[in-house]
């Protein structure tokens, strides 16, 4: 089975009433990034932090997926498909893809603020500012902040290598060190890209550009690649 690497960002659940980052002029959801989403800002004003990740998670899980989720997930069909996402709603998973990397962790579990390997489902929406870990440290969301390490990016580096086809939705690449992972791709690997707003990118002229909306783009692509070899 040929193998499938799809990098994902904030625009393909943008259509599931998700709001990306940068269409909003660098601010997410009204917010600077450094005030809610950097281990300065957690220090500086946790409970502003904490309200900011439950309101986020309130809509995560308000939220469906889309066709372009639909799609990826129907692709498994024909090939051995793993998403890298940079998003951490869950919705991916709920779309039905089986493999699924999340980089910047998943707003679905709560993290000791301690130790980052220790990870706990949440009951329902909130984590309140009493909850503590097993180390009696604060839970905090299970996410990547800004100035943390990405721990899956060898993972996903090595899927990158490995792929025989690559596909990018919905990723303006300005976050690093996921933007650096199209260039694990290796050369010659056909390499689609699907987003209204094509970034610019070092790699582009290698790139076959599908300039639409995901829940457009990515479903006429799955199609596509479903009756071809
Ligand atoms: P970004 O906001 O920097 O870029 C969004 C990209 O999506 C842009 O290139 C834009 O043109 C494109 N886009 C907008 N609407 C689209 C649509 N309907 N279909 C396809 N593409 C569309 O997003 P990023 O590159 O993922 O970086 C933002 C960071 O913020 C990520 O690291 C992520 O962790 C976080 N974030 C996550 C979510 C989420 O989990 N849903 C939402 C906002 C931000």
């Amino acid at each position: 089975m040929k193998k499938i690497a799809v990098l994902t960002g904030a625009g393909i659940s943008a259509e599931s009433g998700l709001k990306t980052f940068r269409d909003s002029d660098g601010l997410w959801e009204g917010y600077n990034i450094e005030d809610v989403a950097t281990p300065e800002a957690w220090r500086r004003n946790p409970k502003l932090v904490q309200d900011f990740y439950n309101e986020r998670r309130k809509n995560v899980l308000a939220a469906q997926p889309n066709a372009a989720h639909y799609a990826l997930a129907k692709l498994e069909e024909k090939y051995d498909v793993t998403i890298i996402t940079q998003n951490i709603d869950d919705l991916h998973e709920r779309g039905g893809s089986s493999k699924v990397v999340h980089l910047h962790g998943i707003i679905t579990r709560s993290q000791s603020s301690k130790n980052p390997k220790l990870t706990y489902p949440i009951n329902g929406w909130e984590i309140k500012m009493d909850e503590v870990c097993e180390l009696g440290s604060p839970l905090r969301a299970h996410v990547v902040w800004f100035g943390e390490e990405v721990p899956m990016i060898e993972t996903a580096a090595q899927i990158c290598t490995q792929a025989d086809l690559f596909i990018l939705v919905g990723s303006s690449l300005a976050v690093y060190p996921a933007a650096g992972l199209v260039n694990y791709v290796p050369r010659g690997v056909p390499k689609y890209i699907v987003d209204p707003k094509i970034p610019e990118l070092n790699q582009n002229s290698s790139f076959i550009k599908i300039q639409e909306k995901a829940t457009v783009g990515v479903p006429a692509l799955v199609s596509q690649l479903l009756i071809t070899d």
